[in-house]
C-alpha cells in the first residue's frame, strides 16, 4: 500500500475511487489494462490520503444533489478497507450532505456497513450492485480468488433485500469454456429472483480483454485451466470484444428469465434508475400538501 495527494474526487459522472488497484484476484479483471494507466504494481493500492477531505470540500460546495458511485474501478471493501475505513467515512459523508449513493462490490464486508447504507436509502437512495459470473462456487474459487463467493454475495443481497436496500446484479463476464453455461446463468438469476434484485446489466456473454488484462488472463488460464489459453488465442487472436459461442443462446435465456420473474433487464432502464437522485423524505413533505 502506498499513499498518494490527489487534487481532486469526483469524475464528471460523480463516479470516485478512493483506491487504485485491487487485491481480489479476479482472473479477467479489465482494471488491469494499460490504458488506465495504473503504473504501480496492480495489488500495491493506491490510497488517495486526502479523499475524505476533498470529498467533504466537494460535497459542501456542490449546488445540486445527486448520486455518488463507487467501485468502478477498484472494489470499495477491498480487505485494507477494514483498516482506513475510507469508503465508511465517504458514505457517512455523503448521508450527512443529503446525497444519493451507490457501490459496486464483490465482497460481504460491505455489510459492515449496512448502517449507514440504510441511513442513506431511508433520507435519498441507495442502491447496492454486485457482480456475480459463477454459479459453481469451486469454480468461483479459481476465477475470483480473494472475495466473498457467489454463496456469500448471494446471502449480503437478502440481507440487504431484508434491510430495504435495492439492488442490481452485475452479470459479467461470462468466459467462453468456462462459465458459459445455460446451469450457470439460470443459477445466477435464480439467486437475483429470490434475493428480489432490481435488476440486472448484461452486455452479452462475453469479456474484453486488451493489453494489461490479456496477459494475466493467460496466465491465470495456464494456472487453472490447462491448453485452454492456446484454444482462446486460437479462435480469438487480439480481438476485444471475446465473444461465447453460445451466446445468443445464453441471451435468450437472460432475457426470458428476467422477464418471467419481473427482473428489468434493460440496460439504459437500470442505469437511468442507478443515476436518479430521490430524496425521499421531501416527496414525503410534498404529498403532505398535495
Ligand atoms: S474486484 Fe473488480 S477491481 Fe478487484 S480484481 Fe476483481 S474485477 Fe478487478
Amino acid at each position: 500500500m502506498h499513499y498518494v495527494k490527489s487534487k481532486g474526487i469526483l469524475s464528471a459522472n460523480n463516479g470516485m475511487n478512493l483506491y487504485r488497484g485491487c487485491s481480489h484476484g479476479c482472473i479477467y479483471c479489465d482494471s488491469r489494462s494499460r490504458c488506465y494507466h495504473i503504473d504501480h504494481a496492480f495489488e500495491d493500492i493506491e490510497v488517495k490520503e486526502n479523499a475524505i477531505e476533498l470529498l467533504s470540500e466537494t460535497l459542501r460546495r456542490k449546488r445540486k444533489k445527486c448520486m455518488i458511485g463507487t467501485g468502478s474501478m477498484t472494489d470499495p471493501y477491498i480487505p485494507l478497507e477494514m483498516e482506513l475505513e475510507h469508503t465508511r467515512k465517504a458514505l457517512s459523508l455523503i448521508e450527512q450532505y443529503g446525497f444519493g449513493c451507490t457501490l459496486i462490490t464483490k465482497s460481504n464486508r460491505v455489510l459492515r456497513d449496512i448502517d449507514l447504507l440504510k441511513k442513506i436509502n431511508d433520507k435519498t437512495k441507495c442502491v447496492v450492485q454486485m457482480t456475480l459470473t459463477t454459479f459453481d462456487e469451486d469454480l468461483c474459487r479459481k476465477i475470483e480468488p480473494n472475495v466473498s463467493t457467489t454463496r456469500e454475495r448471494f446471502e449480503v443481497l437478502k440481507q440487504l433485500r431484508d434491510a430495504g436496500i435495492p439492488t442490481v446484479v452485475w452479470l459479467c463476464p461470462i468466459l467462453p469454456f468456462i462459465n458459459d453455461t445455460k446451469e450457470n446463468i439460470e443459477g445466477i438469476l435464480d439467486y437475483c429472483r429470490e434475493a428480489k434484485v432490481y435488476g440486472v446489466l448484461c452486455f452479452g456473454m462475453g469479456l474484453t480483454l486488451r493489453e494489461g488484462n490479456r496477459e494475466y488472463f493467460y496466465q491465470q488460464l495456464d494456472k487453472h485451466f490447462p491448453h485452454l489459453k492456446e484454444k482462446y488465442m486460437e479462435k480469438y487472436g487480439e480481438s476485444y470484444g471475446i465473444e461465447s459461442p453460445k451466446s445468443s443462446e445464453l441471451m435468450k435465456v437472460f432475457h426470458e428469465t428476467c422477464e418471467q420473474n419481473g427482473i428489468v433487464h434493460d440496460n439504459d432502464r437500470i442505469f437511468a434508475y442507478l443515476n436518479t437522485f430521490e430524496e425521499k423524505h421531501r416527496d414525503k413533505q410534498m404529498s403532505l400538501f398535495e
